[in-house]
């Protein structure tokens, strides 16, 4: 187990980071800026968060060279994330660096679409190979009320766009009760013909007003869903936060991601490093290590590690335990 030798930090050992529950951490979310194109009424205020500056955003060897040190202990996949990561300039050239680095990472996207087509040759060129692109209504008069901008039609050409290019695609969803909670089986229906994952997520307070949410709960989704259809579950895979279903006769899939009552948390593997550089060691919580002021003042890999493996070592056990008394925007955190 230990044999493996680490990329990120010259020739240690490969070590892996594991939490004191004993969990392994082996997914990395890295928000690459906390600006964004939309303004998702479920995400942050109308008038945006406030910009954090050129200077308080990871720099993007920052990244690299953080990316690098996790994985060389034992990260595998990097989600680029946000804010919206397509606005960040210099986005593909960062897949591309992260794709390189010596344990090969497999790098995804979480986006709003408006500006994948345009870039989704140069992202594939870079090495990405999956995308999770979110969209909450199929009507473009619902979509602008929901998102306060305009531009439907070029997610719904990005999507035909990733098919056409043969690349993974789930469809996040986040279910607003009152508001799209009505287009439930229009959604599953995009998985008729389409080899896709739609997956419904639970709204989460993440608006940046630290008002409660309302919530459509995960078997509320799963119970109107079924009047319709009949779904299959298939078993969750370890660190999965969607529970999957079939539907008998569709190319896709259906996922269900209770992100309120934080029904995934036992076997959790993700970190997450946030638009500001701070390393999260869960959603709910706050931010526990300032790793860009540490890779500012010149901090080494050891004592980087150092301070990962400290957060871990305190990591709350779920996101109950954890949960901040006002959560942020999750603009900020990247999802
Ligand atoms: N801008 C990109 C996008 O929208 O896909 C990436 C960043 S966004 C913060 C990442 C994910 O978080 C999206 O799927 C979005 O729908 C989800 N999200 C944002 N606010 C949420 C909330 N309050 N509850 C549940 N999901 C939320
Ligand atoms: Fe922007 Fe994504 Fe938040 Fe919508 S969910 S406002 S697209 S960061």
């Amino acid at each position: 187990m230990f044999e493996l030798t680490s990329a990120g930090a010259g020739s240690s050992p490969l070590v892996p980071l594991i939490d004191r529950q004993g969990r392994r951490l082996d997914y990395l979310r890295l928000a690459v800026t906390d600006r964004c194109n939309l303004r998702c009424r479920y995400c942050m205020p109308a008038e945006g968060v406030p910009d954090a500056g050129h200077d308080a955003i990871l720099r993007t060897g920052e990244m690299v060279r953080l990316a690098g040190l996790l994985c060389g202990h034992g990260i595998g996949r990097i989600r680029i994330t946000g804010g919206e990561p397509l606005v960040r300039k210099g986005v593909v050239g960062l897949i591309s660096e992260l794709a390189a680095l010596p344990t090969e990472p497999e790098i995804l996207l979480t986006t709003n679409g408006l500006l994948l087509s345009e870039n989704l040759a140069a992202l594939q060129a870079a090495g990405l190979r999956r995308i999770n692109l979110s969209l909450d209504s199929l009507d473009p008069a619902k979509w602008e009320r929901i998102t306060r901008r305009r531009g439907f039609d070029r997610v719904l050409n990005a999507i035909d766009a990733v098919l056409a290019a043969g690349l993974g695609l789930k469809i996040n969803m986040v279910v607003l009760p009152g508001i799209n909670d009505d287009e439930l089986a229009a959604f599953a229906d995009l998985t008729r013909q389409h080899p896709v994952t739609v997956r419904f997520i639970e709204a989460m307070g993440f608006d940046g007003s630290g008002r409660p949410m309302r919530t459509l709960s995960g078997d509320a989704i799963i119970a109107e869903l079924e009047t319709r259809y009949c779904l299959e579950p298939i078993p969750r895979a370890q660190g999965a936060v969607a529970d999957e279903f079939v539907i008998p006769g569709h190319a896709g899939r259906i996922g269900v991601i209770r992100g309120h009552h934080r029904t995934f948390c036992s076997d959790c593997t993700r970190l997450r490093i946030d638009a500001r550089g701070y390393l999260r060691t869960c959603l709910y919580g706050q931010p526990v290590v300032d790793l860009k002021a540490m890779v500012r003042a010149e901090a080494n890999d050891e004592q980087i590690l150092a301070a990962i493996r400290g957060a871990l070592a305190r990591r709350h056990a779920n996101g109950f335990e954890a949960a901040a008394l006002r959560l942020d925007s999750m603009a900020s955190i990247g999802g």
